[in-house]
């Protein structure tokens, strides 16, 4: 049973990376039937925060990356941590260290002033086993430190293949800090080991505590796990995506306007192919097209135009019952209409949605552009007016002869006032255009809107022609 987790430490909001980490943790234990956790790294107390996260549980809730079985809270599982730094030092694993920082950082300066990097020299490894028990048992302040095998230390990566590093790199680590606090990579060994994860799916910055997590296992005579580290998600400008390129948080988002769907989709392509040229997917056909054949070893680009066209993408065609009632909040949140207003129309706001949809960014967008559907007055765009009634007195002529064609239509659609605009062009012998677009500006206030007879049929007749007079009242217009 695969068991894969998400282990975000909550000293900040969610960001796109780790979203990016999350969808593929998720994906992964979606595609295969396994299990997908989440693990709050917060041993760093001082750093994390509950406001942090609160805001990773809403950022996963709104992906819709739901987990399985309760939280996990890494600052809990101290009492555990100390239990496995103690196995190691009992079977030979680790060892007391009883150099103090300060000692430790004049030697680390020493070792730069001789340009040569620093190692720890082991020295409390070669003390007399009597001396330290002794020491220890005095209450001498020590830290607990692995001891680095000689060797190579190697796996398999999902993402880049196999991956070693030399054991002599690695420096004997502490595990547990003089206090009794766990470092890092002790903690993430020991939470993977108790919750039973089978791939660590990581970000690629972890790369290089992967060897040091990889010994760890096995010292704990643990099985490993699988490992995966994804490509960092970069800036346009080729530099790792921070707070310098703009918006980096998932909730950020959000409050543009950017639909969970479309974040989603765009997150899985940061890093991941289906392969084709397939890029617009419902989470669906995300997991049933997942795989680790279509995981990229290169890094990839946050881009924020590609982000608003998936958006647009699936505003287009997501089905009706769900964008509706995020649509009709929007729109009730611009003022335009009320919630019982828009319910007592629901076929008409439908017709509008599916019209507005295609032409739309964001939900944002949509509700805006769907103002000069609702209300009594037009607002009128100036340079709408300027452009498109230019000549005055054709367009109050205009407007007129279609004012009276429109009225006297037997039937209120869509052939029949085609038919009567075309002819009120033909005999003015301009195009039909030339009637079009001053009629738009003064049914809609703009100059771009959906194809004429669907907004005529969307305001219906009486509107219609009650915004032509209103328009013909108008001072650009006002003979
Ligand atoms: N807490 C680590 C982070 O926020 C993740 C550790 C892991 O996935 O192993 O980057």
């Amino acid at each position: 049973m695969v068991r894969v987790r998400f282990a975000p430490s909550p000293t900040g909001y969610l960001h796109v990376g780790g979203a990016r980490t999350a969808l593929f943790n998720w994906l992964y234990a979606r595609k295969l039937g396994g299990q997908f956790l989440l693990r709050i790294e917060d041993t760093d107390k001082a750093r994390s925060t509950d406001e942090s996260t609160r805001a990773i549980y809403h950022g996963l809730t709104w992906l819709g990356l739901t987990w399985e079985e309760d939280v996990v809270h890494q600052g809990a599982n101290v009492a555990r941590h100390q239990r496995d730094a103690h196995a190691l030092l009992e079977s030979g694993a680790a060892y007391r260290c009883f150099c103090t920082s300060a000692e430790l950082d004049a030697r680390r300066a020493d070792a730069e002033s001789r340009k040569e990097s620093f190692r720890y020299d082991r020295r409390c490894d070669l003390l007399d086993a009597a001396e330290v028990e002794q020491r220890a048992a005095a209450g001498a302040p020590h830290t607990i430190r692995f001891r680095v095998p000689d060797g190579h230390t190697a796996w398999t990566d999902m993402v880049h293949g196999e991956i070693s590093f030399p054991n002599k790199d690695i420096d004997d680590l502490v595990i547990l800090r003089s206090d009794g606090t766990p470092i890092y990579n002790l903690a993430v060994v020991s939470d993977d080991i108790d919750m039973r994860i089978t791939h660590v799916l990581r970000g690629e910055d972890h790369i290089s505590n992967t060897p040091k997590q990889i010994l760890l296992y096995r010292a704990l005579g643990a099985a490993l796990p699988v490992f995966a580290h994804f490509p960092n998600v970069l800036g346009t400008d080729g530099k790792k995506l921070s707070k310098r390129h703009g918006a980096t948080a998932v909730g950020d988002y959000e409050g543009l306007g950017i639909m969970p769907e479309a974040m989603c989709n765009f997150l899985a392509l940061l890093g991941w192919s289906p392969g084709g040229d397939r890029e617009v997917m419902t989470q669906a056909e995300m997991i049933s097209l997942f795989s680790e054949e279509g995981l990229l070893a290169k890094a990839s680009v946050f881009d924020m135009k590609k982000l608003e066209w998936m958006n647009a993408q699936h505003l287009m065609h997501m089905p009706m019952e769900v964008l509706t009632p995020r649509v009709v909040d929007a729109i009730v949140a611009t003022g335009v209409a009320t919630a019982v207003e828009l319910s007592a129309n629901e076929a008409w706001v439908c017709t509008l949605i599916e019209l507005l949809r295609v032409r739309a960014r964001t939900i944002d967008d949509l509700a805006k552009q769907s103002a000069p559907y609702f209300g009594a007055t037009v607002t009128f765009d100036a340079d709408a007016v300027a452009k498109q009634w230019k000549d005055a007195s054709l367009t109050r002529k205009l407007l007129g002869g279609a004012r009276a064609a429109l009225e006297a239509l037997p039937t209120w659609d869509a052939a029949a006032m085609e038919l009567a605009l075309r002819g009120l062009a033909e005999a003015e012998g301009l195009g039909a255009g030339k009637v079009m677009q001053p009629l738009r500006v003064v049914l809609l206030g703009v100059a771009a809107s959906p194809g004429m007879f669907d907004v005529l049929l969307l305001l219906g007749r009486d509107r219609s022609l009650a915004r032509i007079d209103a328009a013909l009242t108008h001072p650009h217009l006002a003979a």
